[in-house]
């Protein structure tokens, strides 16, 4: 109740958490002792670094039940590294009507070693759900579609790319297990991704949730909620602005992750969803200052690439870089490419796949369409399968070596 009236108090002293907590602010009892609150009650909240919210977890977690982890959380972009965090933390907030999990169920983790694939183990352990591990090799999967079958696997848990490898695997005329759900994180569940599943069954309810190591559980997706949209977990509050995502939740006891106003790595930004939940609703836009500059244009690697994959005849997107200078791979591209991976099931014309993927982005993006009118040569597109990063996730950019 503590956490619940200082959250609201926060949020209601700030336009932008206003902004971002309305519905949640309108059901909330306490909204007009609000109303009370100076607005410095926010703007003097310390900002934390990843690292500072890593040592607060552990700080905060000593003593209690649990062993640490040794994690690869990473990000979409940086290096792997070894962290230590609780491996007792919730996977979504225990007070959520969030179940994608029923008791009996039996799981397949396709997460690589890391928090995502320990947090599913601990979330299916909660529930009373059964565990199967994938692997490090996913070509094993298909291999072992029977035994999956026999075993009763039902749900199937992983980042987006990997659940479309599964998916692509699984289809093709062998005898399937009988999914219901899909848990993803760590990515965008592309249209094509969700398709994908979806001729696994195409009743499977998709439960998504949006997380990071230092973080924990930022917000979680339903099933009947418009794809993309996640909502924000009770306790939190998202300042948006135009250069950055502010994340903060006030320490209660118990809580795996306390955090004062962190900067987050992503781009948010406020939605609608179809569902009737109150919960601020929000689209992560993708990360935060990602942009890479084109014969002197500055351009959103995550919109073009979210652009290309928008359709469901492809799976996934990534941009191919062409640097000016080749000793200088982070600085201004010489020519600019977008590689989309088609679904197996539509791969019958590869080339018109990439056409109308460009043709998406073309039109979604007119500050590139300028750059081509001026250099026809700056751009191309191709048809091919995406390079993943070790995690399973998929490089958002491939730097390429100059081209004659
Ligand atoms: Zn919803």
């Amino acid at each position: 109740m503590e956490q619940t009236r200082r959250t609201v108090q926060w949020a209601a002293a700030c336009p932008a958490l206003a902004a971002a907590c309305e519905g949640w602010l309108k059901t909330t009892a306490e909204r007009s002792a609000a109303a009370r609150v100076r607005a410095s009650d926010v703007a003097v909240l310390p900002r934390m670094t990843g690292a500072q919210a890593m040592e607060a977890a552990r700080r905060h977690l000593r003593g209690l039940p649990g062993r640490y982890l040794v994690s690869s959380g990473s990000g979409s972009h940086g290096q792997r590294s070894v962290r230590a965090l609780t491996g007792h933390g919730s996977y979504a907030p225990q007070q959520m009507d969030w179940l994608p999990l029923q008791p009996g169920d039996v799981l397949l983790n396709c997460y690589p070693a890391g928090g995502a694939y320990l947090h599913t183990e601990r979330h299916a352990e909660r529930h009373g759900v059964h565990t199967v591990p994938a692997g490090s090799d996913l070509r094993q999967v298909a291999g072992m579609a029977d035994q999956l079958r026999d075993i009763g696997v039902n749900v199937v848990a992983g980042y987006p790319r990997t659940l479309v490898a599964i998916a692509e695997q699984l289809t093709g005329g062998r005898t399937l297990p009988a999914l219901r759900t899909a848990l993803w994180t760590g990515e965008h569940l592309t249209v094509g991704a969700r398709e994908a599943l979806c001729e696994l069954n195409s009743g499977i309810e998709l439960w998504g949730t949006y997380s990071s190591a230092e973080t924990g559980c930022v917000a979680v997706g339903w099933p009947d909620c418009t794809p993309g949209v996640l909502h924000l977990c009770p306790g939190q509050l998202v300042e948006l602005t135009p250069r950055e995502c502010l994340l903060t939740r006030a320490a209660e006891p118990g809580a795996d992750r306390p955090l004062v106003r962190m900067p987050l790595g992503d781009q948010l930004a406020a939605a609608r969803c179809d569902c009737p939940r109150t919960l601020p609703a929000l689209r992560v836009v993708g990360r935060v200052a990602h942009t890479i500059r084109l014969r002197a244009t500055d351009l959103p690697v995550d919109g073009l690439w979210l652009a290309a994959a928008d359709s469901p005849e492809v799976t996934g997107a990534q941009l191919l870089a062409v640097p000016a200078d080749p000793a200088d791979p982070a600085g201004t591209m010489l020519r600019l490419g977008l590689r989309v991976q088609p679904r197996a099931a539509r791969a019958t014309d590869p080339g018109g796949t990439a056409t109308r993927a460009a043709d998406r982005v073309l039109t979604r993006h007119p500050q590139l369409r300028a750059v081509i009118s001026r250099a026809p040569d700056a751009f191309f597109t191709e048809a091919a399968p995406l390079e993943l990063l070790s995690s399973g996730k998929t490089r958002p950019i491939v730097v390429l070596p100059a081209t004659p």
